[in-house]
């Protein structure tokens, strides 16, 4: 079938090519409209065919083009087809000289239409029937009509032909019609695929945010918006493969954590406790941003992260001199030292810092960090607010001190706690006059541990504020018990005094113990003054209003000692035993124990000299009119019985002065 989509569907249109003007009147009459006896043959066929559709059909006339030679035929048929106005029939003579014969004139429509209904008229052969299928296409199309022919069956033939077209045609509308649906249908097929796209493009792109929005999230710490442990882990991982490649490219890690987090957070509640966090964060971020956190020429990467709690870390990768480090880590020293002001409440600490460096050879970020963390735990041991740099000697009391921190709880749950006395005597009378309480952790595994190990560590637990106030009922109750003493001291942390019930306690062990607060004595020790000095100075008054005596303890080590005086009202200083140490003990060390008696005098307070372990120093503290002192050399530290033991014998303790 043609692929025309011009053709008019409804042709009745036959082209007759032959020579012969008598043949293409024998056609018009046959078939062409107003045909004299056409009436005649329809009625003929109606009568032979019988029915009245038939009748009907016979009625049709068709329009009738006139070709005389084959050529002419042929462009005939060209034309019309390109028009639009096909043929639907041609009629083709066999002999038409001197032009085109009949089967020249067959090739060359079939050449431009191979469907073309051709009816070859013939009255004898030129060609023979082989002759002709061979040389035409689509044989099977060609009919034959035999001159002289019968209307008859010439009009049929052009019926039957005619009824063949218009169903082709119907077929091909039929086609078209359904490639037109198949077209639509795949265009809005398009378009549901395209806006199915978009779709999927819309949920890509927003996967795509959630997803790192939620990277974001797994490597960022909520509370301060520092990078976290993981984002931590993974860069430090990257430095020490880093070193390990090269191993000129140094870097070195900052263990940070906070003094005395836990007594803040659980004395003003969480939420204090992560503004505090907060601020902390806050001040990291500022000083890795501040030019002078790393003095240097070249900009090593420095990356700050909060691991938790109040835990940070910082990693510089890539630094020159080991000095830098440790002058950036006093940067931040300085940094976290300025208070801190939580919703009006003004808090000072300090934070302890542990450095490692990369030269230690480390092949995992968890033993950087180890180590690091090993040396911020120094670090606190060390008196705090202070950085230090690792040591291999730090392991083994870092082992001790996570074994402490473990169980410390099971400390006061299981009473493993002691309070042994220390006599304090007065170098006149030879008798002693107080005794100062002084904790002992009987550890069922370690032995009897040293509170210089384990207060630190109960400070940082916030379990200080309770210890304190367990030893100080000891106190009370032993006082009783000792009627010739005129007083018992006890030892208060400068943590105790951020815990708000503090004095309340103290109040009320007193008046539950019924015990005259006149004998009993605060020590203070001098570098609480150097925290917060406000508030250290509250709580002495507050101490000193509840009727006890506040002494201040470890005289002379603090960084402002005379200072402290001009600012406080204490009733007492102990000087600390460091001024007494034998190889030291100078003329430089009288005249400074011989100033703190007329200070003491002056200023109309006690004192007491710490750390007195030989007969000479007795001698010498004598000759320079110092009043009382405390030390091995009169007793260790003992148990209460103990302690009753000697104060039974009197002269147990004057021996020693007069030997
Ligand atoms: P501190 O208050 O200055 O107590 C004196 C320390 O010096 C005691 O050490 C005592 O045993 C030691 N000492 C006394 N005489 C001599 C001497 O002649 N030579 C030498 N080398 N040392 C002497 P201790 O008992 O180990 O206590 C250490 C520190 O632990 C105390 O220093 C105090 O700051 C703290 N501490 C002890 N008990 C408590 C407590 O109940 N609460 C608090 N907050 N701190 C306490
Ligand atoms: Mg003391
Ligand atoms: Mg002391």
């Amino acid at each position: 079938m043609s692929d025309d989509n011009n053709s008019n569907s409804n042709s009745n249109r036959i082209l007759v090519i032959d020579d012969s003007p008598a043949i293409h009147e024998d056609f018009q009459k046959i078939l062409g409209s107003g045909a004299a006896n056409t009436d005649e043959l329809d009625a003929m066929e109606a009568m032979m065919l019988g029915g009245e559709e038939e009748a009907e059909a016979a009625e049709m006339s068709f329009e009738l083009t006139h070709a005389h030679q084959g050529e002419e035929g042929y462009n005939c048929y060209r034309q019309a087809k390109e028009a639009g106005d096909p043929f639907f029939m041609v009629f083709v003579d066999m002999r038409m000289p001197p032009g085109w014969d009949g089967l020249q004139t067959i090739k060359a429509i079939r050449q431009i239409d191979d469907e073309a209904a051709i009816v070859v008229c013939t009255a004898y052969s030129d060609h023979s029937w082989e002759e002709i299928a061979e040389q035409c296409n689509n044989f099977d199309k060609l009919l034959i009509l035999k001159k002289p022919f019968d209307p008859i069956e010439v009009t049929s033939l052009a019926k039957s032909l005619h009824e063949r077209w218009e169903l082709q045609m119907q077929a091909r509308l039929r086609t078209d019609e359904l490639e037109r649906l198949v077209r639509l249908r795949t265009s809005e097929l398009e378009i549901e695929l395209a806006k199915d796209k978009d779709r999927m493009d819309q949920l890509e792109q927003a996967v795509a945010e959630r997803t790192a929005e939620l990277r974001k999230l797994a490597f960022t710490d909520k509370l301060t918006g520092l990078p976290n442990r993981v984002q931590f882990h993974d860069v430090l991982i990257d430095a020490v493969a880093a070193n390990q490649r090269d191993p000129g490219h140094a870097y070195a890690v900052m263990f940070i954590d906070f003094d005395g987090f836990k007594t803040v957070n659980d004395s003003l509640g969480h939420d204090s406790g992560d503004l505090l966090i907060q601020q902390i964060g806050g001040r990291l971020k500022g000083a890795m941003e501040g030019k002078d956190f790393i003095a240097r020429d070249i900009s090593p990467l420095a990356l700050a992260a909060r691991l938790g709690g109040d835990e940070f870390c910082v990693l510089i990768d890539g630094y020159q001199d080991e000095s830098e480090v440790m002058a950036s880590a006093h940067a931040l020293l300085e940094a976290f030292k300025q208070p801190y002001d939580i919703g009006g409440t003004v808090i000072n600490s300090s934070a302890s810092i542990g450095v490692t460096l990369s030269r230690f050879n480390y092949d995992s970020a968890e033993d950087v960090l180890r180590d690091a963390d090993t040396a911020m735990y120094a670090a606190k041991a060390g008196g705090r607010g202070m950085a230090m740099l690792f040591e291999e000697s730090m392991h083994e009391s870092a082992k001790l001190q996570m074994a402490l921190k473990n169980d410390m709880h099971l400390a006061m749950d299981e009473d493993q706690l002691a309070v042994w006395y220390q006599p304090i005597v007065s170098l006149e009378s030879q008798h002693a006059i107080g005794a100062e309480a002084l904790l002992r952790w009987m550890h069922p595994e370690y032995g009897m541990v040293s509170p210089m190990d384990f207060i630190p560590i109960a400070e940082e637990s916030g379990l200080i504020c309770e210890m304190g106030a367990w030893v100080l009922e000891q106190v009370c109750l032993q006082l009783a018990r000792f009627p010739k003493l005129k007083y018992m001291s006890f030892n208060v942390s400068r943590y105790q005094f951020a815990d708000p019930t503090f004095i309340d306690r103290f109040d009320q062990v007193i008046a539950r113990t019924g015990v005259d607060p006149g004998r009993l004595v605060a020590e203070v020790t001098e570098s609480s003054m150097n925290q917060d000095a406000a508030v250290a100075a509250q709580c002495i008054k507050q101490m000193r209003n509840s009727g006890m005596r506040v002494y201040l303890d470890d005289f002379g080590t603090g960084l402002s000692s005379l200072g402290a005086l001009r600012n406080l009202t204490v009733d007492g200083i102990k000087l600390d035993r460091s001024f007494l140490d034998d190889t030291v003990f100078s003329r430089r060390a009288a005249a400074i124990i011989d100033s703190a008696v007329t200070l003491a005098n002056d200023l109309d307070m006690q004192l007491i000299v710490e750390g007195v372990e030989s007969v000479e120093q007795v001698a010498m503290l004598q000759s320079l009119r110092c009043p009382a002192a405390q030390g091995y050399l009169f007793s260790r530290p003992v148990p209460e019985a103990d302690l009753s033991q000697l104060l039974a014998k009197p002269s147990a303790l004057s021996v020693k002065i007069a030997a």
